[in-house]
């Protein structure tokens, strides 16, 4: 892969790309760090479109994409890989890391932080302008290609990363705070992603609004953009919209009842009983 000039035009691109609505200068932000082979960290929320945004970059610098959801039993050996045994034989499987170095690609850890920490053994040299990956068992050295990029995501309201995410991995990174969409944006991602009508994204929206108002108060977590296309596809399947918000929001987001009554009054009262 070439880093330079390999892209194809953005129109060629746009057939194929999954749909992304920019919230600000990411995508530009994203291009600079890959051209100059710098790792990125994004933080933000769950459900805001971190993944999303991930996929449509590799798409559309026509990149190949391993993306990792991290939990908390994921080791070293899952990202680089491990010998098999099969048929009397062992065989060496690489790892999605290991993959996306060998191809030049992205390689997309979800939710690093949850990662065990073993995995910085092989992260750090990566993340650094040292841009290597020891394969110890094998005992390869493999070098990143220039088209490689790592990419980190964490969700900064589970309050893990301070203890999860020490000052030595995380500065290895150019960051991305990245938010819930400005409201005029999450409407046209309701619309891009399900073709639901306006004004029916535009109440969902106003509903979302309301909901991350009482963030911290009556909820713990607040709706996601991915609630909400999930309200959406279901209005637009013909669902009656106080029953699919209910179902796709309240009872997603809260088991008390007090706050459930308090969050469908706020439904009720946006599309009507
Ligand atoms: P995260 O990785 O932050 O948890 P995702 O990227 O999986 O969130 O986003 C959840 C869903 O929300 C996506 O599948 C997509 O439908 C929608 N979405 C969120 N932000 C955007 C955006 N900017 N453009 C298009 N779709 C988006």
């Amino acid at each position: 892969m070439n880093s330079s000039n390999a892209l194809p035009s953005l129109e060629q691109a746009m057939d194929t790309i999954p749909f992304y609505k920019p919230h600000g200068s990411e995508i530009e932000l994203f291009e600079r760090a890959w051209r100059n082979r710098l790792p990125l960290l994004i933080k933000g929320p769950t459900g805001c479109g971190k993944t999303r945004f991930v996929a449509h970059m590799a798409a559309r610098l026509n990149l190949p994409l391993y993306t990792v959801a991290c939990h908390d039993d994921l080791t070293a050996a899952d990202l680089v890989g491990r010998h098999l045994i099969g048929n009397g034989q062992t065989v060496w499987c690489d790892g999605p890391l290991t993959r996306a170095v060998r191809e030049g690609g992205i390689c997309y850890l979800d939710e690093v932080v949850e990662a065990r920490k073993d995995t910085t053994v092989v992260l750090h040299p990566l993340a650094d302008d040292r841009r290597i990956l020891p394969i110890d068992r094998t005992g390869e050295l493999l070098e990143a290609p220039p088209s490689f990029m790592l990419v980190v995501s964490y969700n900064p309201g589970y309050q893990n990363f301070l203890k999860g995410m020490k000052p030595s991995t995380r500065q290895r990174f150019v960051s991305l705070g990245f938010d819930f969409p400005a409201p005029a944006q999450e409407e046209a991602i309701l619309v891009g992603e399900t073709s639901i009508d306006n004004m029916a994204a535009k109440r969902l929206v106003s509903i979302a609004q309301a909901f991350r108002a009482l963030r911290g108060h009556d909820l713990e977590e607040v709706a996601s953009t991915r609630l909400l296309v999930y309200a959406a596809t279901l209005i637009k399947d013909g669902c009656e919209p106080s029953l699919a918000c209910r179902a796709a929001l309240v009872e997603t987001l809260t088991d008390d009842p007090d706050t459930a009554s308090a969050l469908s009054e706020v439904i009720d009262a946006t599309f009507g009983k």
